[in-house]
């Protein structure tokens, strides 16, 4: 019952979508388009040898016919916000989604800017069938509390909606058919796949295969159009990070060819990993599996 109450909500505010933007504001051209603002793993780095592939923690962008949603509030986040502003794109309500609530997936939240402006109304999003935090709430404003930051999350100016949606389908987020599984990772994860017009993006941000690959993720993200998979360690470095949560970059390939995915882009890049040895890496994969890339901050994939 409390879970179809939070969802007539949640499709409540997809409907105030449609009124409350104002296209002849937008910027951004009609498409479905994903960009990556943030695709560094556990924690931002900023060092100059880092600036190509770039430092902030995860955050992915959705656009679609001029809305966007947001995966994930990593330090990316807040380059997300910049864009939505400087884009001058009028949407009242922005939903960001979670995959879960580690650090690195989080704690860009208190400098989203328009998380400070008093007309719009985020929308912070968790959902599955089975719950990864029982107090979403919590989860979020715990690391604004006075120790840690000066500004409460109920103080920044805008209206904070905390949808915990106990189903793992949500069929009206923007307009697609969104679905969930839980993942392998130390307190859960969950991984996404979401269709639109014809079009399927998975977004498995933080995920560990253990000896065999999970046949979980290889039926979400099959025949991806666009697969976006962990892929943090290599195979020397994931045989010492057992139970740390995280996949090779050669998992990521196997997970992609045997799920016939059309595109994959890896992420969740280790801090440990600078521009050169990514880049190495990434000509490695792609002599393996075409057409593969490692996500930089900053990257769009437009469809
Ligand atoms: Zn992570
Ligand atoms: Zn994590």
């Amino acid at each position: 019952m409390a879970a179809d109450h939070e969802t007539s909500i949640f499709c409540l505010q997809v409907h105030f979508y449609y009124i409350t933007i104002a296209p002849t504001h937008l910027s951004i051209p009609m498409e479905l388009k994903i960009k990556f603002y943030g695709t560094r793993g556990s924690i931002p780095v900023c060092e100059p040898q880092f600036q190509q592939f770039g430092g902030n923690t995860t955050c992915i962008g959705f656009y679609h016919h001029d809305r966007i949603g947001i995966f994930d509030a990593g330090t990316g986040v807040r380059a997300a916000g910049k864009d939505i502003l400087e884009n001058d794109i009028y949407q009242k309500n922005i939903t960001i989604v979670f995959t879960h609530f580690h650090w690195d997936h989080i704690q860009g939240l208190p400098f989203f800017p328009p998380a400070y402006a008093s007309d719009r109304v985020i929308s912070l999003l968790a959902l599955g069938e089975s719950r990864i935090t029982r107090n979403l709430e919590k989860a979020i404003t715990q690391q604004m509390g006075e120790e840690y930051f000066p500004i409460a999350l109920n103080k920044m100016g805008a209206r904070f909606n905390f949808l915990m949606v106990n189903r793992k389908n949500i069929p009206n987020f923007y307009q697609t058919q969104t679905s969930s599984i839980k993942l392998n990772h130390p307190g859960g994860c969950f991984g996404y796949r979401i269709e639109v017009e014809g079009r399927l993006i998975v977004i498995c941000t933080d995920v560990e295969h253990t000896d065999t690959i999970d046949p979980k993720v290889v039926e979400i993200a099959k025949d991806a159009d666009l697969l976006i998979h962990d892929a943090q360690y290599t195979d020397e470095e994931l045989a010492s990070h057992k139970g740390w949560g995280h996949s090779s970059f050669n998992q990521a390939i196997e997970v992609a060819e045997m799920a016939g995915v059309k595109q994959l882009a890896m992420t969740h890049h280790d801090p440990h990993h600078d521009d050169e040895f990514l880049k190495a890496i990434e000509k490695k994969c792609q002599d393996r599996f075409k057409d593969c890339l490692l996500a930089r901050d900053g990257m769009e994939i437009s469809f």
